[in-house]
C-alpha cells in the first residue's frame, strides 16, 4: 500500500525525526516503524481469523499509532476506541466486530466480560518475533480501520474504511491542501473520531510531526495554551467548536502560534463569525472548510474561505468535491434536483466505505452502486450553486453537539431502557443555528425517589454505564404525558414549540 510505503520511506530517510508528541512521551519515525513491525509479528503469531479487526484501546499515547500500523502490517484492520467510551459500549463493539485481540495501550486496567484476548503495550514491548513480510500488509479493498459511530437502533455501527478508501483521501489531502513537506500538525480529535484521520495520515505520509492535545489539556485551559505554544503548530485540524472554544481566550492569536499557516475544519457548520475572528487574529493563515461523513473517509469537499466569501455569504459553502468524487443531490423520488434546489447529498467515489461491519440491512439502506462506483446516502440536505455545495441540515435525527456526531434515537433508546422511565424524547436546544445542549422529556415509571433531582441522578448514573458523557442530555424534565401526532408518533414539533417554552 502506497501510504504504508510512504511511512516506511520517511522512517528510512529520517529515523530520528519525531513523529508524535504526547504529554509524557514522544516517538520517532524509526521507532514507530520498528515497533509496529514487532507488534505486527506478535499479531501474526496469534493465528487470528483472516482480517478480523484488532481493537486498540487508549487515548493519545504514541502506542496508538504503533498499534494501528502493527495491525495494518499484519493484514488486520484496527478499531480505535478512546478511553472515554464506557465499557458496556466497548463490549458491544467487540461483539459486533468479532474482535479476538484487544491491545490496551491506555495503562488502565480493563476488565471485560467478553473472552477477547487483552494484551498491553508493556507486554508487547517485550515481544521479539520475525519481521513482517510486505505481502502481509492490508491492501486494496481490505479494511484498514473501522470507526464506530452512533446508531439509531441503540447500538453503535462500525464504518469499514479500506486501504483504497484511505489512500484516495490521503492523496487528495496532500495534493489539494498546502500541508505537504514535513510540517507540524495538531492532533486534537481522539482517534475514535475520524477527524483524527485528517491530521494523522497526511502527517505520516508527508514526514510531518503530530502534537497531541489530550482531554486532560482541554479540561485545563492554562495547560492547553502552554501546550499549544510548545507545539509550534503549522497545520491546525479541529472541529469549528474546538477553535471557537480557543477563540474565547484573547491570547489565541498568531503570537501564540506564529507559524500556523493552515486551518482545516470539518464535521459541522463553520460559522462566519469564527472565520472573521481567525482572519483578524491569524492574518497569515489560510482557512479551509471541508465536508464529509465518516462513511466517505473523513471529507470529500473543500473550499478555501476568503475575505470576499465572508462578506458575500450568509452561510459558508462546503465547497466542491475532490477530483475523484461526485456529489449528486436527489429528491425524495431519487431523481436529481436542478441547480439551486435542495436535495439529499449523495457521495459517489473511491473513498466511500463498503458499509457497516456485520450490518447488511443498515448497509443496504445507506449504500449503493452508481455507474460502477460505491455511493452513500448521507442523510444531509444540501444544494449546489455555481459549482459549490451548501449544507442545509439533516433529514433525520442525527445531530452534531460540540462537534460530536450522535443519533437522538440512540440516546432515547438507552434512556427508555432505564427502570425509572416509561418513555423519553430527546430534543436539541438551539442558540441561533447551533445546538447548545440536549434536553430530555421523560414520562417516569414508578420510582422510589422523593425529589426530581434524585431521579435524574439515578437515570444519569445508569446512562453513564452505556453512553459516552457527551451523549448524556444536560437538562431533564418530567411530564405526565407528551404530545402525540395523529399517526401515533411523538410530536417533536409541538414539544419544541409548546412544551419547552
Ligand atoms: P462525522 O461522520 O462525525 O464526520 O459526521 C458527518 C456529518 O457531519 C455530516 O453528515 C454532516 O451532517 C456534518 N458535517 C460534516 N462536515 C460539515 C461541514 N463542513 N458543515 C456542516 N456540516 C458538516
Amino acid at each position: 500500500m502506497k501510504l504504508l510505503k510512504a511511512i516506511q520511506n520517511n522512517a528510512k530517510l529520517h529515523p530520528e525525526r519525531v513523529v508524535f508528541i504526547s504529554p509524557t512521551k514522544q516517538i520517532t519515525y524509526g521507532e514507530l516503524w520498528q515497533n509496529s513491525d514487532q507488534w505486527a509479528a506478535f499479531i501474526t503469531a496469534q493465528n487470528l481469523n483472516k482480517q478480523t479487526p484488532i481493537l486498540v484501546y487508549g487515548h493519545m499515547e504514541p502506542e496508538m499509532l504503533v498499534s494501528f500500523l502493527g495491525s495494518a502490517k499484519a493484514g488486520h484492520p484496527y478499531i480505535p476506541v478512546d478511553t472515554s467510551i464506557p465499557l458496556d459500549r466497548v463490549e458491544k463493539i467487540i461483539s459486533n466486530s468479532q474482535t479476538e485481540l484487544l491491545i490496551n495501550v491506555s495503562g488502565l486496567e480493563l476488565v471485560l466480560e467478553s473472552s477477547v484476548k487483552i494484551i498491553t503495550s508493556e507486554e508487547l514491548g517485550n515481544y521479539c518475533g520475525n519481521s513482517i513480510d510486505i505481502d502481509n500488509w492490508v491492501r486494496e479493498n481490505d479494511d484498514f480501520y473501522i470507526i464506530y459511530t452512533s446508531g439509531s437502533t441503540g447500538n453503535p455501527k462500525g464504518v469499514q474504511i479500506s486501504a483504497n478508501n484511505l489512500q484516495s483521501f490521503v492523496d487528495w489531502m496532500l495534493e489539494d491542501f498546502p500541508i505537504d513537506g514535513g510540517l507540524r500538525f495538531l492532533n486534537q480529535a481522539p482517534f475514535s473520531f475520524d477527524l483524527s484521520v485528517m491530521d494523522l495520515y497526511p502527517a505520516l505520509a508527508s514526514g510531518g510531526t503530530l502534537a497531541a492535545i489530550t482531554k486532560e489539556m482541554i479540561a485545563k485551559p492554562k495547560i492547553l495554551f502552554e501546550e499549544l505554544m510548545k507545539s509550534k503548530t503549522q497545520v491546525w485540524t479541529s472541529t469549528p467548536s474546538f477553535v471557537q472554544m480557543c477563540l474565547m481566550d484573547p491570547s489565541f492569536t498568531s503570537e501564540l502560534l506564529p507559524e500556523l499557516s493552515v486551518f482545516l475544519f470539518c464535521g459541522e457548520i463553520l460559522p462566519i463569525t469564527v472565520c472573521k475572528q481567525l482572519r483578524e487574529r491569524f492574518p497569515n493563515a489560510r482557512i479551509f472548510n471541508t465536508y464529509g461523513p465518516t462513511e466517505a473517509t473523513v471529507a470529500v469537499t473543500f473550499i478555501e474561505i476568503t475575505d470576499d466569501m465572508l462578506n458575500k455569504y450568509q452561510t459558508l459553502p462546503v465547497g466542491a468535491a475532490k477530483s475523484d468524487t461526485q456529489i449528486i443531490l436527489l429528491n425524495e423520488e431519487n431523481i436529481p434536483v436542478p441547480e439551486g434546489k435542495k436535495g439529499e447529498i449523495i457521495i459517489v467515489g473511491p473513498s466511500v466505505s463498503k458499509g457497516y461491519l456485520g450490518q447488511p440491512e443498515l448497509t443496504n439502506k445507506a449504500f449503493f452502486t452508481h455507474n460502477g462506483q460505491q455511493a452513500y446516502r448521507t442523510g444531509d440536505a444540501g444544494f449546489i450553486e455555481q459549482g459549490l455545495l451548501f449544507y442545509k441540515g439533516r433529514l433525520d435525527f442525527q445531530i452534531k453537539l460540540h462537534g460530536y456526531r450522535m443519533e437522538l434515537e440512540e440516546i432515547e433508546y438507552h434512556i427508555a431502557k432505564s427502570q425509572y422511565v416509561k418513555s423519553a424524547v430527546v430534543v436539541p436546544i438551539y442558540q441561533e443555528d447551533k445546538i447548545e445542549y440536549l434536553s430530555v422529556l421523560i414520562i417516569p415509571a414508578e420510582h422510589p425517589f422523593e425529589k426530581e433531582y434524585q431521579l435524574t441522578g439515578a437515570i444519569k448514573k445508569e446512562l453513564g454505564l452505556v453512553l459516552p458523557a457527551y451523549m448524556i442530555p444536560r437538562k431533564f424534565s418530567y411530564h405526565k404525558e407528551l404530545p402525540i401526532t395523529p399517526n401515533g408518533k411523538v410530536d417533536r414539533k409541538e414539544i419544541r414549540e409548546k412544551v419547552l417554552l
